[in-house]
């Protein structure tokens, strides 16, 4: 890049990216040790059920838990993995705790789906499908147990390829939702002969909805459109109490955001379910 970093403005940005690089690189090795010692540990965020105001399943979202960094977010690592080569094992590790996790809960008698999200190229992975039902079998825990959320991306790429590993993964009884809907290229036609369960709606169009008529509109036609194929429609990025009435006047069968709880550590779920739980009861006028 030596014409471009002869002008003045690129060299400045050309600095910058050695010292990116540098910070990556850096970045790269420290995760390769994360993921060796047990670094990353997973934030759990509820899913709430609109009408029956249940809560069967969270969100599992990665965290890195850093030596010196402190609590590290997806934005400044995954993208490291993901070139680095490391995401085919970051997903099994991932993949391993919120399983452990499921078991946990299992033996707590809470009913609740643990969702996983998967990059387009973890998908690409042709052993993903056998690990994840090994996984299952070796905790004695029914495919249900886990949700896996994909990309249109990797719905988009190869279909056939995204159509036989969503096959696979439903006969082993997993259930899959399409992440960012939205976002991508995909209309719901394209969809409708995939094995998926649930359509989750960007927050880029939840968290506006209410001052942008487009976004309003998107949202409204795609629960809609979605409940004609069947699929269940989360609306992800739910910040208000507003957006939260709008969507259940709208439809929407299920709900995810900060406005109802920020994903936190396992044993904070477990206190936000429980205080939940007895509140619902309280209300019910039952204690
Ligand atoms: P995502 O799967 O779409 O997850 C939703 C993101 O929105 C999460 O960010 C969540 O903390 C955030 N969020 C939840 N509620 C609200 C809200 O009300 N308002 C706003 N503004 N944001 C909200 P997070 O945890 O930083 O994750 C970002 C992305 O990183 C995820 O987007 C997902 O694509 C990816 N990711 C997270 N964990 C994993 C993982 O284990 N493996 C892979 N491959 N990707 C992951
Ligand atoms: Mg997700
Ligand atoms: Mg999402
Ligand atoms: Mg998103």
């Amino acid at each position: 890049y030596s014409a471009k970093s002869s002008r003045v403005g690129q060299r400045i940005y050309s600095a910058g990216d050695d010292s990116n690089d540098e910070a990556r690189l850096r970045t790269l090795h420290e995760l390769r040790i994360a993921l060796a010692e047990n670094q990353l540990v997973l934030h759990y965020q509820p899913k709430v059920d609109l009408p029956r105001d249940s809560v069967p399943g969270v969100e599992a979202l990665v965290r890195w838990n850093h030596p010196t960094r402190g609590l590290l977010f997806p934005n400044e690592f995954l993208e490291v993995a993901e070139h680095g080569g490391l995401m085919r094992t970051l997903t099994r590790v991932v993949l391993e705790l919120a399983l452990d996790q499921a078991v946990l809960w299992q033996d707590q008698g809470r009913v609740l789906t643990v969702a996983v999200n998967l990059s387009s190229r973890s998908l690409l992975d042709y052993q993903l499908v056998n690990v994840v039902t090994r996984m299952l079998a070796d905790r004695e825990l029914p495919g249900s147990a886990l949700m896996l959320e994909v990309t249109e991306e990797f719905l988009l790429v190869d279909r056939d390829r995204a159509r036989n590993v969503l096959l696979r993964l439903r006969a082993a009884g997993v259930l899959i939702a399409v992440d960012d809907f939205g976002t991508g290229y995909s209309s719901l036609a394209y969809l409708r002969d995939l094995p998926i369960d649930e359509l989750k709606l960007d927050q880029s169009f939840v968290i506006p909805m209410l001052d942008d008529d487009r976004a309003s509109a998107l949202v409204a036609s795609s629960i809609n459109l979605g409940h004609s194929l069947d699929l269940r429609i989360v609306a992800e990025g739910v910040e208000t109490a507003e957006v939260l009435d709008q969507l259940v006047r709208f439809g929407c069968d299920v709900a995810q955001g900060y406005y109802l709880s920020r994903p936190v550590p396992a044993a904070e779920l477990e206190r936000w379910l429980d205080d939940r739980a007895a509140a619902g009861l309280v209300a019910a006028g039952i204690e």
